[in-house]
């Protein structure tokens, strides 16, 4: 079946593949951004006029989320995809971290992700068995915590997980799925040039792990490969 996804933070990287991905599949996309004439989009657009619309959205923005979710109406929306994340703090250590940085951090990879989640509430309902995707990352992971540092990243993606759990316990009722997901260490602007693995590995098995969730995965976490981590 066809779906309609919800990517927020589609602009560049992973969200980017992932729009790629689920418009190769056949399905209707969303694809949220800050700049939603962003070159890769604009390809995009090009390639997929039907099935691919654009929408302005800053997941940080009150405003912005109530004028997303007013332009998709009733619309059901079987899939949407929390996926726009930053990391400012990276390469700050314990003496260097500053509290704003911190806070602007859980703004984006924490608070927002729960606000965007809301105001879609509806649309996934309408859909009947809608699933949502918490983009957080490993290093949100206590059990996979073996080398320190990175304080807030790893606490904004701790506080990620902790709100996936509890929305897939509140949403169950409704028929909704909540899974927490850690994309690999993939090379994109925020993972660099070092990483492991590359958007398409990355994306393809994300919608694998995507494509087949459901209530029994709900409050789960798992990565690109299908392999469940330890909170
Ligand atoms: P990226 O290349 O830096 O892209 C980040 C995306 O998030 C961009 O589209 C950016 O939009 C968007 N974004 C940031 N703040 C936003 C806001 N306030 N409102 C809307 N969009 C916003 O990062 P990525 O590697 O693709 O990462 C995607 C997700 O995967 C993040 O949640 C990240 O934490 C997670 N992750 C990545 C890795 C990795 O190795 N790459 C590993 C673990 C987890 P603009 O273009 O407007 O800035």
């Amino acid at each position: 079946m066809n779906k309609t996804v919800f990517i927020t933070g589609a602009s560049r990287g992973i969200g980017l593949e992932l729009t790629h991905q689920y418009l190769m599949g056949g399905d209707q996309v969303f694809a949220a951004a800050r700049n939603p004439d962003a070159q890769g989009l604009a390809a995009l657009k090009k390639e997929y006029p039907d099935s691919l619309t654009l929408i302005a959205l800053d997941v940080t923005d009150p405003a912005s989320i109530e004028k997303a979710a007013a332009a998709l109406g009733a619309q059901p929306i079987h899939l949407l995809i929390n996926n726009a994340g930053i990391f400012k703090s990276k390469r700050t250590e314990l003496e260097t971290l500053d509290e704003s940085t911190w806070l602007e951090e859980f703004r984006v990879n924490s608070i927002s992700p729960l606000m965007v989640t809301r105001a879609f509430k509806a649309n996934l309902v309408a859909a009947g068995s809608g699933v949502v995707g918490m983009m957080s990352s490993k290093m949100g992971s206590m059990g996979d915590n073996t080398s320190g540092g990175d304080y807030s990243y790893r606490s904004s993606k701790a506080a990620l997980n902790a709100v996936s759990v509890s929305m897939a316990k509140d949403l169950a009722q409704d028929g909704v799925t909540v899974v927490a997901l850690h994309p690999g260490w993939v090379q994109t602007d925020m993972g660099g040039p070092n990483a492991l693995i590359d958007v398409v590995t990355s994306a393809t098995g994300l919608k694998a792990v995507l494509d087949r969730a459901g209530p029994g995965e709900s409050g789960r976490f798992f990565d690109y490969s299908g392999a469940a981590l330890p909170w």
